[in-house]
């Protein structure tokens, strides 16, 4: 089915207060949205609505046919999910808009992040049926984190049991957020008949034509007025607070024209005070030009996003103010690269200057000017070639050789630094081989690929086992890399179980004495050194402390130019990770006497003497196996309570609450990382396909002592065998 619209709806074009103030038109009419959501919420299929209708695409596909046009991998198409941020270009009346369709797993939230850090506006997409589900949680704050500002719709009314109101409620109570519905659906027999606009005070109806869904603005029906007005008054009050005049005169019982209440509309929204919800049904095309009106009335310009900062490089101190303004110097964020057989597309936001064609640019990072070989503007998986982008648009080049993501691309006589994107630690981990010799060398070269397109994606060779491991923020990350290894590499793999990244520290604090005297003819070594170490206290480590080192020598029993070898050697140790391999963290050191040779002593020597001294205070102290925990937020209907608590009682896990919320038990709690490894097949298959869950990475624990004793046995068999 398709969309031809037989009005052009003027009435929302936001002629009146569209913040244009003719010296930026461009800048002013442009969105960079992005549309964020639970996994099957419907995102991809609001994304093609709004492509089909602002004439991208020409036909649009269904999810569930696999042939959605913004999930281009392959593997996306088959699992009916979303994983790379694909940005696209559309217009719509006089606006432009930079759309990025954001992944819903939360496996992808590094996906997320950066998407938001490089958007000014969202939308977050919720389904009638669910309202708020688990994984919309974890985004939703996401982008409260970076100050997004958002509308929200309620998609898959037609479904049966859809309720707007219910969740519209469920966006207020589980989102803390102040939702305000500017329209209200109507439905009928399944349909979502029409749509109440409360701004304008017109109703929507929708008509299946011959072979589009169209609409017809008409005077509100009779039925529909008293409930009209009720929800009417209910925005009114809402946004009274983002308008004195509208205040005046709501209190003063006068008529508040459709204007005004746009206006506070949007200064309550860009504020982050209010989230306008619309609804619809994307699957039927109903409310998407709607929406699209709200993307352009409501969400930020550029130019209304709150001001970039940066810094020059090497001065720490000074914030510099990056102004969105095409005249001056440029300032540009790579935010992802996608490997291509054609070279690879970095994409960037430019943040102030113009970005050409052909041009070189400077990376201060690495400290090497880059070219821009070819521009272009993202429509899904084709492209179109631009002379130029300009401050707040959306982009990406071919060409650049070094850069990453997170880097900036600056001019080199002002160069400038953007505060670089930071993305979690990596958590699983499964070893990789190649089914044949031949495809080994393939096998490193195209890791290596999509370690740059993802920083989130890690891989090395452990120098015990000599396995190939791939390292990611959780299963499904994983086994999404395996697939596309075996699709678009033609890369025959064979993955072992997946792993969590254990850990160490000690388990108290011991002082050590490590002598390394070797004098015996020739040139000798000598160090002595005295260390303390232990554990970091919580408070340490509360600071961000991995690694904490001092040295209290008096009397200079140990010169200065050793405390770095010394220093560097417990790192190293660390690194290494003792008998068992997994790294220690949470430890500090402190070399408090020692003695030297003014001949005999070295760098060298004091780093041997610290390694020494690092694996006898691991002897003594004892050490703790600790794992990555998560946090969970579990949704499933009630009557399955019972089955899914047995289950996570098998898991570890320790629930901390447990509401119920129209017939929805909702489980919050933690969880043992290695213990949530198929959950989503457990869950599924507990539910029926109802129930549905994000985790989130929280810290590490301590592992119990019997589950210790069996992942080291595990692991010294593992390193014995190899
Ligand atoms: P995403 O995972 O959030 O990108 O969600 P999709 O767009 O892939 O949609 C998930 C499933 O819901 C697909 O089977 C869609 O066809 C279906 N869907 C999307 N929108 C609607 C809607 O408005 N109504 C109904 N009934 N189904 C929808």
């Amino acid at each position: 089915m398709s969309v031809s619209s037989v009005h052009q709806p003027s009435d929302l074009h936001p002629a009146n207060l569209e913040h244009v103030d003719g010296a930026h038109p461009e800048l002013d009419r442009l969105r960079n949205v992005g549309i964020i959501a639970h996994i099957d919420a419907g995102k991809t299929t609001v994304t093609e609505r709004i492509l089909y209708l602002t004439g991208r695409i020409h036909r649009t596909g269904e999810v569930h046919d696999g042939q959605a046009t913004m999930d281009y991998l392959p593997e996306e198409r088959e699992r009916g999910i979303t994983i790379t941020s694909a940005a696209t270009f559309c217009e719509w009346q006089k606006y432009r808009l930079n759309l990025i369709d954001t992944p819903g797993h939360v496996d992808f939230t590094a996906e997320v992040e950066r998407s938001l850090r490089i958007l000014d506006g969202a939308v977050g997409i919720f389904c009638g049926v669910a309202g708020v589900e688990a994984q919309s949680e974890t985004v939703w704050r996401q982008a409260t984190r970076y100050s997004v500002p958002r509308i929200a719709f309620i998609n898959k009314l037609d479904r049966n049991g859809a309720d707007f109101a219910a969740a519209v409620e469920s966006i207020q109570g589980k989102l803390n957020t102040c939702a305000v519905p500017i329209q209200w659906p109507i439905v009928k027999d399944g349909d979502v008949a029409g749509l109440i606009d409360l701004v304008e005070m017109v109703y929507y109806r929708f008509e299946d034509g011959e072979k589009d869904t169209v609409f017809h603005q008409e005077t509100i029906p009779a039925v529909h007025l008293e409930l009209a007005e009720v929800k009417r008054n209910k925005l009114l009050e809402s946004v009274a607070d983002f308008s004195d005049e509208l205040m005046d005169r709501y209190l003063e019982g006068e008529e508040v024209e459709p204007a005004l209440i746009h206006f506070a509309l949007r200064e309550g929204t860009l504020s982050g005070g209010i989230v306008p919800v619309l609804g619809g049904s994307a699957l039927k095309h109903r409310g998407i030009h709607q929406l699209l009106g709200a993307i352009c009335l409501y969400l930020p310009s550029p130019r209304n996003k709150p001001i970039v900062e940066g810094r020059r490089p090497g001065d720490e101190e000074h914030l510099i103010h990056i102004d969105a303004k095409k005249e001056n110097s440029l300032c540009c964020l790579a935010f992802k690269t996608i490997a291509d057989r054609n070279g690879d597309l970095t994409f960037v936001r430019v943040y102030s200057g113009v970005l050409h064609r052909g041009e070189q640019v400077w990376n201060p990072r690495i400290k090497k000017m880059e070219r821009i070989g070819r521009l272009f503007r993202m429509h899904a998986d084709s492209r179109e070639p631009v002379e130029a982008a300009e401050a707040g648009d959306i982009v990406a080049t071919i060409g650049t050789k070094d850069t990453v993501t997170g880097d900036t691309l600056c001019n080199r006589d002002e160069p400038i630094v953007l505060e670089a994107i930071s993305f979690p630690e990596t958590v699983v981990s499964m070893s990789i081989e190649p089914h044949s010799r031949t495809d080994s060398d393939r096998l490193s070269e195209t890791l290596a690929r999509l370690v740059k397109e993802d920083p989130t994606f890690n891989y090395h060779t452990d120098e015990e086992t000599l396995e190939m491991i791939i390292s990611g923020m959780g299963e499904l990350h994983l086994e999404v890399i395996k697939d596309r290894l075996t699709r678009e590499y033609k890369l025959n793999v064979v993955v072992g179980r997946p792993e969590v990244a254990y850990k160490q520290t000690l388990k108290q604090e011991v002082e050590v004495e490590s002598r390394l005297i070797k004098q015996t003819g020739g040139h000798g070594q000598y160090a002595v050194v005295e260390m303390r170490m232990g554990p970091l206290s919580e408070d340490e480590k509360e600071d961000g402390g991995t690694f904490v080192f001092k040295e209290s020598i008096v009397g200079g029993s140990v010169p200065r130019e050793y405390f770095r070898p010394v220093e560097s050697a417990v790192r190293n140790s660390m690194q290494k990770g003792g008998s068992l391999r997994f790294p220690f963290v949470g430890i500090k050191a402190e070399l408090f006497d020692g003695a030297y040779h003014e001949v005999d002593s070295s760098e060298m020597a004091f780093e041997l003497a610290a390694r020494q001294a690092f694996d006898m205070a691991v002897r003594q102290a004892g050490t703790i196996l600790m794992e990555p925990i998560v946090s969970f937020d579990i949704q499933a209907p009630d009557e399955y309570l019972g089955d899914v608590l047995d289950d996570l009682n098998t898991r570890r896990s320790q629930i901390t609450s447990m509401e119920l919320e129209r017939g929805v038990r909702v489980l919050k709690g933690i969880v043992p990382l290695a213990e949530t490894f198929r959950y989503a097949t457990q869950l599924r298959s507990l539910t029926q396909g109802r129930g549905s869950y994000s985790f989130e990475p929280c810290r590490y624990s301590a592992v119990p002592q019997n589950i210790a004793e069996k992942v080291a046995k595990e692991r010294r068999v593992r390193l014995e065998t190899k």
